[in-house]
Parts: C-alpha cells; sequence; structure tokens
C-alpha cells in the first residue's frame, strides 16, 4: 500500500466527499446522526470559505489563545545529546496549556454560526471538558460535559474548573463509569437536542467530518512551525515529531508538510508496560483496522472484536483507537508510526525539565523520548521539531505519586 515518493508529493491529502482516508473514516452511524452529520458538513465546507468566520478564528487564536506560539531552540538538551539541533513548538504557552484550545474554539465558534446556542462534550482526564468550557464562556454558549462518574472521583480539580467557567457536568453512572459510558451519553444528548446542540470532539476522531474539520483548525502549528523555521533556520526541518493519542496535536504539525516529502514525520504512541504486552495504547503500532467511535480506523481489539482495555501513564493517550487520517498516512508510507513506554516518557519528563525549564505534559513527553532516539541518529547540521502539546502542571501528582511522594 505505500506510495512512491512522486505519489506523496501530488496527493491532495482530502477526504472524499464521504470522508474517507484512503479505506479509512467514513460515518458508521445511525439514520439520526447521519442527517445531523451532513448537516454539520455542509456547514463548515461553506464556512470554511467565508471570509468573516476566518476573521473570527485568527481573531480568537492570536488574542485569546495568544498565538503564534514560538518555535524555541532546546539548545541545552541539543548539546546535551549531540545530535541534531532540537525545536519545541511551544503549544504549552496557548491559554489552557495544551492545543486542544485551537480545535475547541473553531468548533464554538461552528457552533455560533450555525445558530446553536448549546455545546455538549465528553471527557475523561478533564482536558477537553475543560477546553470546552472554555469556549463556551468566551461566546456566551451554554455548555454540558459528560463524564464518568469514576472520572469524576478521579478529576475533581478538572470538575472544578469545569463548574467555575459555567458547564454543568453530567457524571454518568452507567457501565464502567469511565469515558465510554459518557461517550454514549453525550451522543444520545446530542440525537435528542441535534437542532439547538452542537457537539465538540476533543481530537481527529469520531464520523466525518470530524476528523478533517478538528484537524482543519489545529493545521495553524504546522502553518506557523513553516515560517518560523524558514525565518529561524532558514529551511524547512528534517523530522516533525509529536505524540498520538486520537492525533489532532500531531496532525496539526504534520498536515500543512505532507507534500513536503523531504521532511520525515514520526507520530509517537504509548506503549505502555511494552508493545509486546497487552499494557499499551498504540493501535497503529500493535493494532488492527476495525470500526470504532463512527469511523474505520487502526484500533485495539481482542481475537472476538472487543476493544481492549488499554494502558498508558498519560491519560491523554490512554484511548484504544485514533484518527482515521493517521491510519491512511501509515499505510500510505507518508508518517512513521513508534511507540515510547511509560518509562521512557517518564525520563525524559525529568530529563526536559531539568535541562530546559519546562516541565511537560506526560502525554508530549511520550514526544519527547522518542526526539532523543531520533536526534541521537542525526546529524547536528540537520533540525527536528517536537511539538510541545501541553505543559505538565496537571501531571504533577500523578508523578510524584509514582516515585512514592504524597504531595497532599
Ligand atoms: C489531549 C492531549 C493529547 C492527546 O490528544 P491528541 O488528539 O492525540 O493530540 C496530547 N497532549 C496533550 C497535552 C493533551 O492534553
Amino acid at each position: 500500500m505505500a506510495l512512491t515518493e512522486d505519489e506523496l508529493k501530488t496527493l491532495s491529502y482530502e477526504p472524499d466527499a464521504a470522508g474517507h482516508f484512503g479505506d479509512y473514516g467514513g460515518r458508521y452511524v445511525s439514520e439520526t446522526l447521519m442527517a445531523a452529520l451532513s448537516d454539520l458538513d455542509q456547514n463548515y465546507q461553506m464556512l470554511k470559505q467565508d471570509a468573516e468566520f476566518q476573521r473570527q478564528f485568527d481573531s480568537d487564536l492570536a488574542n485569546f489563545v495568544g498565538r503564534p506560539s514560538p518555535l524555541y531552540f532546546a539548545e541545552r538538551w541539543t548539546n546535551q545529546i549531540g545530535g541534531a539541533q532540537i525545536y519545541f513548538k511551544r503549544e504549552d504557552l496557548n491559554h489552557t496549556g495544551a492545543h486542544k484550545v485551537n480545535n475547541t474554539i473553531g468548533q464554538a465558534l461552528l457552533a455560533k454560526y450555525s445558530g446553536k446556542p448549546r455545546v455538549i462534550a465528553e471527557t475523561g482526564a478533564g482536558q477537553h471538558g475543560v477546553a470546552s468550557a472554555t469556549v463556551a464562556a468566551r461566546l456566551g454558549l451554554e455548555c454540558v460535559v459528560y463524564m464518568g462518574a469514576d472520572d469524576v472521583e478521579r478529576q475533581s480539580p478538572n470538575v472544578y474548573r469545569m463548574k467555575l467557567l459555567g458547564a454543568q457536568v453530567i457524571p454518568v453512572d452507567s457501565g464502567s463509569r469511565t469515558l465510554k459510558d459518557a461517550l454514549s451519553e453525550a451522543m444520545r444528548d446530542w440525537v435528542t437536542n441535534v437542532d439547538s446542540t452542537f457537539y465538540i470532539i476533543g481530537t481527529v476522531a469520531g464520523p466525518a467530518p470530524y476528523p478533517q474539520l478538528v484537524r482543519d483548525f489545529n493545521a495553524v502549528v504546522g502553518r506557523e512551525v513553516k515560517w518560523q523555521s524558514k525565518e529561524i533556520f532558514g529551511k524547512y526541518p528534517d523530522a516533525l515529531v509529536a505524540c498520538v493519542g486520537g492525533g489532532s496535536n500531531a496532525i496539526g504539525l504534520f498536515y500543512p508538510f505532507l507534500r513536503d516529502t523531504e521532511v520525515q514525520i514520526y507520530g509517537v504512541e504509548a506503549a505502555g508496560r511494552g508493545l509486546s504486552t497487552p499494557e499499551h495504547a498504540a493501535p497503529l503500532c500493535a493494532g488492527r483496522p476495525g470500526v470504532l467511535h463512527g469511523s474505520k480506523t487502526y484500533l485495539m481489539d481482542n481475537a472476538d472484536g472487543q476493544i481492549s482495555h488499554t494502558h498508558s501513564v498519560s491519560a491523554g493517550l490512554d484511548y484504544p483507537g485514533v484518527g482515521p487520517e493517521h491510519a491512511y498516512l501509515k499505510d500510505i508510507g507518508r508518517a512513521q508510526y513508534v511507540g515510547a513506554t511509560d518509562a521512557d516518557a517518564l525520563a525524559a519528563f525529568h530529563e526536559v525539565s531539568r535541562v530546559e525549564g519546562i516541565i511537560p505534559a506526560l502525554e508530549t513527553a511520550h514526544a519527547l523520548a522518542y526526539t532523543k532516539e531520533l536526534a541521537a541518529s542525526m546529524r547536528p547540521d540537520q533540525t527536528v521539531v517536537v511539538n510541545m502539546s501541553g505543559r505538565g502542571d496537571k501531571d504533577i501528582f500523578t508523578v510524584a505519586k509514582m516515585e512514592g511522594i504524597s504531595l497532599t
């Protein structure tokens, strides 16, 4: 299935009219949702061309999110490793501390321009819930966030943040009381209230057109890297690295570079306790194609087709599927997908904190772990850009606990 370099240079990289990236993507949903999704698609394709919509989006990225985010030379880390020059794309400096706000602000604007006064979201660890509550407050939209009852207990600071921002958090008591039950409940809400309600999805997964629109909103990251790298070191980077949960921060960096085939692209999945164990969350490295959450993609399941239990030290990467565009990029050979274990990520978390004065999110630490290995294998006249997808303040309790330190 791998394409030649000439083919990769000229591909459109756009989904077809039914939202397929090659064999992947599409809309595997009920009739009711089918109508809602095709409405959304029509609206999106129209607003994408709308100058006023784009102006408002750009203005919010500048003034609310704080873009452009810097492309920062990690000089001490580069010298310590002794290979390629390493640059961090500083999404951790965005308002709310991660890349997620880029696409939630875009989706909230879509809601507003589509005449929907109410937005809903589902959240596991709470990061996407907080990002959604933030942009709903910004635009004066009612916001309801579904969250598994166990997650509500485990993530009380994020629950409180959402409430401070004016959102209603609904604990979901059914099933395993975690993310997948929250997701079913959010779907049910959307089907019932589709006339008034916009469903904000947190990554490039789900049925079409979500993978495309979330990608387009996050692509500001890669577009900035294009001019910043020219300005700072006079050429495009030799390699790009980003962690992959659902894949939104990764595709945001990769997408503008897809036709620039001299740029190598690496997505880093959570290898948990190792890819040879069942304790990981790396569907592209160790899963197989199937249908999950309304689209065809790589996923982790057992021999009977039951979705597997996944594991990662970072909540944001702990997902059994991945965005369909990544499945496509893997098969055609445009991007390579690799794993970083919990232990590798923790080591990189500590090293970058001490050497660069930046505490990265545990998700990001997976990308950093692979960057270290990659940069060491490259020449000093080459450059690597790694997406610093978020800051690690949210993770210090997890790290302290793993090291037997009580922060009370
Ligand atoms: C949510 C999150 C991720 C994973 O989501 P993607 O859609 O794969 O980008 C990665 N990094 C941070 C900091 C996050 O909050």
